[in-house]
């Protein structure tokens, strides 16, 4: 019998880097503090200076498809203004979602 061998989760760089973004994001409620400034445009605060806030550009779906002004953003790295933006637009997604399939349930029952 062969044993099925199981995907590997090693944590790469990237990974590591968006886990850390993601759970900073979570606990300065950041997808609360996101502005819309238009499609695919968003600013976010600093945690750090109240006096400053971020432009975060992107649609996603994932977080490797946002760009952010912060000194952070600037190399490349996914920061927690990046990762604030996606978990709010995965909120709203999954509202939107949820009301289509509640009237499409609807529908049926009528
Ligand atoms: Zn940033």
């Amino acid at each position: 019998m062969t044993a099925l061998s199981a995907p590997s989760f090693a944590p790469t760089p990237t990974r590591k880097r968006e886990h850390v973004a993601v759970k900073k994001a979570r606990a300065l409620g950041g997808p609360a503090l996101v502005r819309r400034l238009g499609y695919g445009r968003y600013v976010v605060p600093s945690a750090s200076d109240p006096a400053l806030a971020y432009v975060v550009s992107g649609t996603g779906p994932l977080l490797s498809g946002y760009r952010c002004s912060c000194p952070a953003g600037g190399f490349g790295n996914v920061c927690h203004h990046v990762a604030s933006v996606h978990l709010r637009r995965l909120a709203e997604n999954a509202r939107r979602d949820w009301r289509k399939l509640r009237g499409a349930a609807r529908q049926e029952v009528a």
